[in-house]
């Protein structure tokens, strides 16, 4: 196909998914790490991911119990030393104002970094927690990071000296049952289902945009990779990085 053809190609692609978002009553909007890397936060997985430089076993519960202060060593790196200088970048920005438009019911996201939010993003449904809280695991108390001085590590609870956990889960943990119910009612409901950088390789997170699809939503993916939804449920995929296609999508819709 020639150059031209591609481009031709690409922009009936973005004009059909602009074409559904608008004319769906229920859009939910399904991110994974992926739409955070133009951010500076890298993924898990993958060339440059994560786990590439980190032992993933500091997200383990049991060894975090019993190492404790190890473990907050590299958590503090990678969460709050690092994460916390990352901004959000245009792909969060266009979903905060597709939300504000009333062409966007929700977020599922499976990012911890709070981004959405920040971005201006109301109705987000954290399956998998948020770092920007600390949690005591024996009280249950719960503390904004910014108010926990992490140069002592491990931070311990000042009602009980518990050591203090990221409000994320861990391995093996459970989803939060709030996010998870909301996430599947949504799910089971929506017309489009917009997926944003994800493998789909985590589950029951993955059981989202497939519950959406068993249920008659149209599913576009936005991805410069395949991933494991592509050639499963994927109607529409659109190839490239989450912040070049959601603002030309952006610039179609409005
Ligand atoms: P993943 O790390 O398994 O995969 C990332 C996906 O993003 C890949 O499919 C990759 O092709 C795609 N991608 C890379 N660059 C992109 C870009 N510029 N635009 C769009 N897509 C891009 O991510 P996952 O499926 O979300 O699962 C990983 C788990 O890791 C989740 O549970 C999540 O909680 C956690 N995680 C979160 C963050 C974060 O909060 N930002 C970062 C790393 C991992």
């Amino acid at each position: 196909m020639t150059i031209f053809g591609k481009k031709q190609v690409v922009k009936e692609k973005i004009a059909e998914a602009a074409r559904r978002i608008k004319e769906s009553a229920c859009t939910l909007a399904f991110t994974g790490a992926g739409i955070s890397v133009e951010s500076g936060i890298p993924p898990f997985r993958g060339k440059h991911g994560l786990w590439n430089k980190y032992d993933p076993r500091v997200l383990e519960l049991d060894y975090f119990l019993d190492h404790g202060e190890e473990c907050w060593y590299y958590i503090r790196e990678i969460f709050y030393d690092f994460f916390g200088k990352a901004q959000p970048n245009p792909a969060h920005l266009a979903l905060a104002r597709l939300e504000k438009a009333g062409l966007l019911a929700c977020i599922v996201t499976q990012n911890i970094d709070n981004l959405h939010q920040r971005a201006g993003s109301q109705t987000v449904f954290e399956f998998h927690g948020n770092s920007s809280r600390l949690v005591c695991l024996v009280c249950q108390a719960s503390f904004p990071v910014e108010k926990v001085d992490l140069q002592k590590i491990p931070p311990r609870c000042p009602h009980d000296h518990s050591i203090l956990k990221p409000d994320f889960i861990f391995f093996g943990e459970g989803i939060p049952p709030d996010a998870y119910h909301q996430a599947f009612e949504h799910a089971a409901r929506c017309e489009v289902c917009l997926i944003v950088g994800s493998t789909g390789e985590v589950v029951p997170a993955s059981y989202v945009p497939v519950t959406a699809k068993q249920n008659g939503a149209f599913v576009i993916e936005i991805n410069p990779e395949a991933s494991k939804f592509t050639h499963s449920v994927t109607d529409l995929h659109l190839k490239g990085k989450a912040g070049e296609v959601m603002q030309a999508l952006e610039r179609e819709i409005f």
